[in-house]
């Protein structure tokens, strides 16, 4: 029996923001929520018990790294990802397909589904949308996506419709053998239509009929200028049904919470905030600042003053950047918990003013004073995209 539900506790009413509570076996999830992502089923450096410390709410793992290794039928046996990471909270699998398109490992691509070669040793695989729904019931995750094509940018309007139209077939398929797994897991569907707005309007209502409880919006924030991803949502969400809940996949700059939000979106995930912490970028409400430069070097205050995290409860901002010049092991760990706790205060922020009915004045508040990273780490991105696209042939 499916335990999950969505409800929405406040609306903005000058925005499309929302405030919701969703439930599910694991766990209740109060959005808008930022999921940290755990790749290899961890959040690189970080404990369960200090992403919880944290105030983490559900994460994310990746089925396309973990059903290669360590292989979804001996997590499985050690019950689920729940088990065996030590983490009781809900959590949300992706279905693989993302990694197999962006991370140019992609050998045919037919109505069957997706053929590829493992990074790890070369060996075949296939997902299809039925074996993807057999390989997440082993996962056990709460929250599970189904197979989708995220084309790439740009995209031809003829290429975009022929993947959005294999991802609706796919996604029907999904659906039909979804009920032979696990029922407690719930299917979100997947919209996409690449970079064409009315493509993307007809895969929501498409993709909104479809008895699927929740909604992931796919395939943006792969290399396009924010404008424009921006652009489309807001074509999108009038499109959306009210009372399902919409996750952004892949989107979770800080600035990128705050408008999504805005734009009516409810979850997000994105490997950015643990990435940049790694490389001494941490957040600050100004924007992202770089731990390893000299002006830290002798700051007896925290890294940001009024954080709550762990490491600014703890450690002066000059211990932190020596860490991190000296690339200590535990350099990695205060980093990237410091951006993840401003990650999910930001989105706790948000919804408490969502709450109050504050949000645009939160809003405009917030992205005057942040200045966010510039657009050529979004041109490195994009130039990855195209790098991996032409591995393919
Ligand atoms: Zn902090």
């Amino acid at each position: 029996m499916s335990t999950f539900s969505f409800s929405i506790d406040a609306e903005c009413p000058s925005s499309w923001a929302r405030a919701g509570t969703i439930q599910t076996l694991h766990g209740t999830i109060q959005t808008p929520v930022f999921m940290p992502v755990g790749t290899q089923a961890s959040v690189k450096s970080v404990s369960p018990e200090e992403l919880r410390e944290a105030g983490a709410q559900i994460i994310l793992a990746n089925t396309y790294h973990l059903m290669l290794r360590p292989g979804s039928r001996l997590i499985a046996e050690f019950g689920g990802l729940h088990n065996f990471m030590h983490w009781d909270g809900p959590i949300l699998t992706d279905s693989g397909g993302f990694q197999v398109f962006s991370l140019g490992h992609l050998r045919k691509l037919s109505e069957e589904g997706a053929a590829f070669k493992s990074h790890l040793d070369g060996s075949p695989h296939m997902l299809t949308p039925e074996n993807v729904m057999q390989i997440e019931s082993e996962l056990g995750a709460d929250i599970i996506l189904p197979l989708d094509i995220c084309a790439p940018y740009p995209s031809s309007p003829q290429s975009a419709r022929e993947a959005m139209e294999l991802t609706h077939r796919w996604a029907e398929r999904a659906l039909s053998v979804k009920e032979q797994y696990r029922s407690e897991q719930t299917l979100f569907g997947i919209v996409q239509g690449a970079f064409e707005p009315e493509l993307r309007q007809q895969s929501a209502r498409y993709i909104g009929s479809l008895p699927f409880p929740g909604l992931s919006i796919g395939g943006l924030s792969v290399g396009e200028p924010k404008a424009e991803m921006w652009d489309l949502l807001r074509s999108v969400t009038p499109e959306l049904p009210r009372g399902k809940p919409r996750h952004l996949l892949g989107v979770g700059s800080p600035e990128d919470l705050v408008m999504g939000v805005s734009l009516g979106m409810d979850m997000f995930d994105c490997v950015l905030p643990t990435r940049v912490a790694r490389h001494g970028g941490l957040f600050t409400h100004y924007g992202r600042v770089n731990i390893k430069a000299s002006r830290f070097s002798a700051q007896h205050g925290p890294v940001e003053e009024g954080c709550d995290c762990y490491t600014c409860r703890n450690y002066s901002a000059a211990y932190v950047h020596h860490l991190a010049r000296a690339e200590e092991q535990l350099y990695y760990r205060l980093g990237s918990i410091h951006n993840i706790r401003f990650m999910l205060r930001l989105a706790s922020e948000i919804r408490a003013s969502i709450i109050a009915g504050t949000f645009p004045e939160f809003r405009d508040t917030f992205l005057a004073r942040y200045v966010p990273t510039s657009e050529k780490v979004r041109e490195d991105q994009r130039e990855k995209w195209k790098a991996a696209r032409s591995r393919l042939s």
